[in-house]
């Protein structure tokens, strides 16, 4: 019987990585016509201090419909990353952002823009976004690019002079998701980034007092080290909370706004 149970396991195991197969050839499918066909939009979500809720930041999330459809960025990145299509899709994303250069871009406002990594393979990239900068007028140092540490992992060091020359540009780096998979202090120290973004699954460790204790330590550590640091998804009160009593003056997530088209924050800014 057990011998049974496990043939339909592997059955089912086979199968569904059948359908996950198909779906990705779709997305791949789906992906090399999206930006011919203007499936892409950029979307927006506040970075919001606790302390007053004054936001002081906006991060640029892509969104994509296809046949009626949302995809998920999580569903549809990694096969950008793998078809190689990202690099395209990636460029989109700074030209997109630059050329709406969002009205409410101020002085302490920064806005967030996602690299994967891929991206950061591209020896023309950083050329491509001064290019953008210059075009659009944007200044470099009211952008901060987003980098995940899978990013870093081959640790070559092409890609920290890389991540140097974005600094000395006048571009500020974040690392995102941090606390997530291959954290490591050494980026911390390493790396020449200006903020850490801690992910949203630390909000949700259990219990309550191994949680605050785990993200006091942490923010304190980055803290100490002269970086600032973003607190992802937070949604409720009580999160919003713990980022003032952790000193956290960057804050986002749901309760706060969803991710919104551009549109919606412009009419906002000139009632
Ligand atoms: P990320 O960079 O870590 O972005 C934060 C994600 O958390 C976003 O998901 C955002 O909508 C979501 N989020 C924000 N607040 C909350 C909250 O309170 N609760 C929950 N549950 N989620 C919240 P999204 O937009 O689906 O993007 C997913 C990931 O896809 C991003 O994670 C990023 O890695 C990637 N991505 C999105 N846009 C781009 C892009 O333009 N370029 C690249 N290369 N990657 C992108
Ligand atoms: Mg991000
Ligand atoms: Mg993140
Ligand atoms: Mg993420």
């Amino acid at each position: 019987k057990a011998k049974g149970l496990g043939k339909a396991q592997i059955c089912y195991f086979q199968e569904s990585m059948q359908q996950e197969f198909i779906a990705r050839v779709h997305i791949e499918e789906g992906l090399r016509h999206a930006l011919e066909k203007q499936e892409f939009v950029m979307f927006y979500q506040p970075i919001v201090d606790p302390v007053n809720n004054a936001v002081n930041g906006y991060e640029a999330l892509i969104r994509w419909t296809h046949n009626n459809a949302v995809v998920s960025p999580d569903k549809f990145i990694p096969v950008a990353q793998e078809s190689h299509l990202i690099m395209d899709i990636g460029r989109w994303v700074i030209q997109d952002v630059f050329a709406n250069h969002p009205p409410f871009r101020n002085d302490n406002c920064y806005l967030s823009i996602n690299l994967s990594p891929l991206q950061l393979k591209d020896p023309e990239l950083l050329h491509f976004i001064d290019e953008q900068a210059a075009h659009y007028h944007i200044k470099p140092n009211q952008i901060e690019f987003e980098i995940t540490e899978t990013a870093i992992l081959d640790t070559s060091e092409s890609i920290h002079t890389l991540l140097a020359e974005f600094v000395a540009h006048g571009y500020h780096l974040a690392l995102d998701d941090f606390g997530t998979g291959f954290s490591s202090l050494s980026h911390l120290r390493d790396l020449p980034i200006s903020t850490v973004k801690i992910d949203r699954s630390l909000l949700l460790t259990e219990p309550q007092d191994k949680r605050e204790k785990m993200l006091r330590g942490l923010s304190e550590l980055i803290f100490a080290l002269d970086l600032d640091v973003v607190m992802e998804g937070i949604e409720t009160e009580a999160q919003a909370q713990l980022c003032t009593a952790l000193n956290i003056h960057r804050a986002q997530g749901y309760f706060y706004c969803k991710p919104q088209p551009l549109s919606i924050f412009v009419s906002v800014q000139s009632r």
